[in-house]
């Protein structure tokens, strides 16, 4: 890389938050997706709000490409840099700076991990309830970055019902505050909302002010085996419209019930769809009340067999078996592609019946998975990517869901983002105006276009 910019580097982080060795080259080209890009010419660390200023406004200068980077463990490839330039880790800033429980609010540096602000919260009766499947090791920028969301997002949300208020610094380096602690405000246009979701291509989240919720105090698992998958999606559709709103409700389908057993011998009954279910409330009764309700719409919908969890180590077993899902499908082929989208609850059996018809006709190697209550389907497609006709089978079935979920009223991706996976099909979803507003928004953040380029199908500025 030019002498003259490293050196600059190194002043403003110190030696030890800054290398353009191989190894730290090669970690900082990929994230959980099979992309790839340019390897980057440097990464850096920084510690301070104050270093990431000088960083962007000296990568603005002189028009060096800048990629955000929280623990990469996106899954569309969000965080692989495109045009190489420097990758702007920000693992090293994460510090809880602020547990305020009399205002319901956090203050945290991007890079505190997630499951480590839950750990810091959990003493106060409290929590950020969005849960994705990375929870051990995702950053809270980059929960922030792709609007994460998990298991709880039917009754709880998404990270975007949480932020209140953000600390960004700007392409050319311009630090702002936009938001704050208040759990309502009116006051002008909403620019916190705007970064939540923007994949670090419109300014570097510093720092995050999250509302926190209360820990339920009770809950109740249970789990409704099902022979037909259709059945278990009409059955979901079916308590989400019944008054009773679940905390969880995965949907799991029969390769993934196989893999979770060959790897953890829980064994679990491998039958078409498992739908497993949380309900909670703030007496044992309330939870009761709600579970009582799902286990007679699963009835109703043809439910094989269902059984409660009766203690609070099989239901942490059932949760813990459900979080290792991608790793364990991961292992079914040598390439495997995760989707992600979403459509409203009750299209959810179309979805379903669509894409088994997709899996026949392309003759696919998968593994099912959804955050049913909220109607995010995560197919997980395994192949050979050396295989030309499996690569092009896997592509003509991606594309061919896309268009399904559209056709449903459904959107591209639910909460892992658009990043470099979905780019090309953003004019399926949105419509050219739209398109044309955010082109215009990027280009007013970042007229030079140095901020994490050719993410989410946003054009290069103008010449
Ligand atoms: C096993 C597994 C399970 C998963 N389960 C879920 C799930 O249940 N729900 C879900 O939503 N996702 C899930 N994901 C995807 C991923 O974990 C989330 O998208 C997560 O929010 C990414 O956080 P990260 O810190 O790894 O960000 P990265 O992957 O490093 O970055 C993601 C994007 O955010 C940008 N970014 C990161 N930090 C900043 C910052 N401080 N400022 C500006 N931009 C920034 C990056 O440029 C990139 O565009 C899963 C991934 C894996 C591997």
């Amino acid at each position: 890389m030019d002498p003259k910019l490293k050196q600059e580097l190194v002043d403003i982080v110190g030696e030890e938050n800054f290398s353009d060795a191989l190894i730290d080259l090669v970690s900082s080209s990929w994230d959980a997706s099979e992309h790839t890009g340019q390897r980057p010419d440097c990464t850096v660390w920084p510690t301070s709000t104050e270093q990431v200023s000088r960083i962007m406004a000296l990568a603005n200068r002189l028009e060096v490409p800048v990629t955000p980077r929280g623990a990469g463990t996106g899954i569309c490839g969000s965080a692989v840099p495109l045009r190489g330039g420097i990758v702007l880790d920000l693992s090293r800033m994460n510090r809880i700076l602020e547990i305020d429980i009399s205002d319901r609010v956090v203050r945290v540096q991007a890079g505190v991990v997630y499951a480590d602000l839950q750990k810091a919260l959990a003493p106060h009766g409290f929590c950020f309830p969005p849960d994705p499947g990375s929870s051990l090791v995702c950053t809270i920028g980059g929960n922030v970055s792709t609007n994460a969301g998990g298991l709880r997002g039917a009754k709880y949300g998404t990270t975007r019902d949480y932020v209140l208020g953000l600390e960004v610094v700007l392409a050319d380096g311009r630090v702002m505050h936009p938001g704050g602690k208040n759990m309502k405000t009116s006051s002008g246009l909403d620019l916190v909302r705007l970064f939540v979701g923007a994949e670090g291509a419109l300014g570097v989240v510093t720092e995050v002010i999250l509302k926190v919720s209360p820990i339920p105090r009770a809950s109740a698992t249970l789990m409704g085996l099902f022979d037909d998958m259709e059945d278990a999606a009409q059955a979901v559709s079916q308590v989400m419209s019944s008054g009773v709103i679940p905390s969880v409700m995965e949907l799991l389908g029969r390769e993934l019930l196989a893999a979770i057993n060959a790897d953890t011998g829980l064994g679990l009954p491998e039958v078409d769809a498992m739908l497993l279910v949380e309900t909670d409330g703030y007496t044992q009764g309330e939870a009761d009340f709600q579970a009582q309700r799902i286990i007679e719409i699963f009835r109703e919908n043809r439910a094989r067999a269902i059984e409660t969890a009766d203690s609070a180590e099989k239901a942490a077993d059932l949760w813990t078996a459900r979080k290792s899902a991608y790793p364990v499908l991961a292992r079914l082929d040598k390439n495997v592609v995760v989707e992600d989208v979403t459509v409203p609850v009750s299209k959810l059996p179309d979805l379903v019946r669509g894409f088994s018809e997709l899996v026949k006709r392309y003759d696919l190697k998968v593994g099912t998975l959804a955050h049913a209550g909220d109607g995010n389907f995560h197919p997980l497609i395994a192949f050979d990517a050396d295989d030309p006709d499996q690569l092009r089978r896997v592509e003509k079935a991606v594309d061919e869901l896309f268009e399904l979920a559209i056709e449903l009223g459904g959107t591209l991706t639910g909460e892992h983002g658009i990043g470099l996976s979905k780019a090309k099909y953003m004019p399926l979803e949105h419509e050219p105006v739209e398109l044309e507003m955010m082109a215009v928004v990027k280009h007013a953040f970042d007229p030079k276009g140095i901020l994490n380029p050719g993410k989410q199908g946003l054009p290069r500025p103008p010449a």
